[in-house]
């Protein structure tokens, strides 16, 4: 049996809009420093400053089709001409082709000077001596002209850009190995609460499986954070205290779930309020109601949020979330919004504002939403299902089924 703490009254927390308390937790980090990194771990990252091709694109003439080098001014219906030479793919020689002659090309391959067109083999009776012709192109044909696509010193990404694999593919064409980006946040999740039990362990009565800290180490790392710890303390402050302190050591930012309420074990609260610099807050919301921001003594910023799995989910989205990709550099922190059909009514209390989990479909080009799950922040079972949240303004109560609806899309894209 613990003591109950002992009953010292809390600061008065501060009211704040979802907007409000967002950009308050945006404001406690900036862009990390930049780093290079191999592209191959770099996807996700984002550019810590513009990157100019170090080749021009294609790097010479290169043939867009199997065929035959030529001057079109030789070809007519008929002409047979001699095959001088074979350039496959790969071939590095210079090669000069004679007038009134061919060569034969594969795709990718580079094409003589001499030759201003490929005729591709399909127009020839595809010999390998000497080629009929069977019917002309123009000069330019097929040929894909050195820099026609990127030049040499041509800005192709700039700062800011987050590195998808368009990108990754576009960076090692111009030639880069390596690419500037900022440094990956360091995460360190902590859940409190001393009825936690690690999946794969059997409950007994009155524990549950610990289920935030896996939850937010998935979402920290789909945002392109490094999760450095998933962490788990019993209801107990002085615990939760050097905890923080530890994880701070290694992270730049330290998310916390539970005990960040009213209630007489809310530990994180206490822990945070002993600490010195942080700030309890009611957040006009639904779910996600208590939340604390803090700056620990190392300078760390530490996001408590609650600690139902849904409310911390949603809190993750619209607090942590942005701030992670400010920190990795991205030029829009937040997700995509469009806007839906509501696929059933809504009911939603005055005065808070509330992300419904949702589920995302199209019927003809429209996007659906319909809601997962039930209203209580403690209801699990829909959150897999649950692609968009569905965005219910503060003072609005109620919304008929077909209402248009602002959602935000929680589906991963690239860039
Ligand atoms: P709290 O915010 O600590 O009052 O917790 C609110 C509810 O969320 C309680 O029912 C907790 O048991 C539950 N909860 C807190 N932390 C976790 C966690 N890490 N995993 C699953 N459920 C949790
Ligand atoms: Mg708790």
């Amino acid at each position: 049996m613990v003591d109950a703490p002992a009953g010292a009254a809390l600061p008065a927390r501060s009211v704040r809009s979802l907007d409000e308390h967002a950009a308050a937790v945006l404001a406690l980090a900036g862009p990390l420093p930049a780093v290079t990194l191999p592209l191959a771990a770099a996807r996700g990252s984002v550019l810590a400053a513009d990157v100019a091709g170090a080749v021009d694109l294609p790097p010479w003439d290169s043939s867009a089709m199997d065929g035959y080098a030529v001057r079109a001014a030789d070809l007519r219906p008929g002409a047979v001409l001699d095959v001088v030479d074979d350039v496959p793919a790969g071939d590095t020689r210079s090669v000069r082709l004679p007038p009134g002659a061919a060569a034969r090309l594969m795709t990718g391959a580079p094409v003589p000077d001499g030759a201003d067109a490929v005729l591709p083999v399909e127009l020839t009776d595809g010999g390998t001596a000497r080629v009929r012709v069977e019917d002309v192109v123009a000069a330019g044909a097929h040929v894909r002209r050195r820099g026609e696509d990127v030049r040499a010193g041509q800005v192709v990404l700039r700062a800011g850009d987050v590195l998808g694999a368009g990108a990754i593919g576009l960076l090692a064409a111009t030639g880069h190995a390596r690419v500037e980006v900022h440094r990956r946040p360091r995460v360190a999740v902590l859940s409190t609460g001393s009825e936690l039990v690690a999946p794969g362990e059997p409950l007994q009565h009155g524990q549950i499986h610990e289920s935030n800290g896996p939850q937010l180490a998935a979402a920290a790392a789909a945002a392109g954070a490094e999760v450095v710890a998933v962490a788990v303390v019993h209801d107990d402050v002085a615990v939760v205290r050097e905890a923080l302190a530890g994880l701070a050591a290694r992270a730049d930012v330290v998310v916390t779930t539970g005990g960040v309420s009213v209630g007489a074990y809310d530990v994180v609260r206490d822990a945070l309020l002993a600490g010195g610099d942080a700030q309890l807050v009611h957040v006009r919301m639904q779910p996600g109601k208590p939340q604390a921001v803090g700056i620990l003594p190392d300078g760390t910023p530490v996001l408590a949020l609650p600690g139902n799995p849904v409310s911390s989910f949603v809190s993750f989205e619209v607090f942590v979330r942005p701030l992670l990709r400010r920190m990795l550099g991205a030029r829009q922190v937040h997700r995509r919004t469009l806007t839906a059909s509501l696929a059933t009514e809504v009911r939603s209390p005055a005065g808070r504002r509330q992300l419904l989990r949702a589920s995302l479909g199209w019927t003809t080009g429209t996007p659906v939403a319909t809601p997962v799950g039930g209203p209580g922040s403690h209801l699990l079972g829909a959150l897999a299902r649950a692609d968009a949240l569905v965005d219910v303004p503060e003072d609005v109560t109620h919304l008929a089924a077909g209402a248009p609806v602002a959602v935000i899309d929680l589906r991963e894209h690239d860039a």
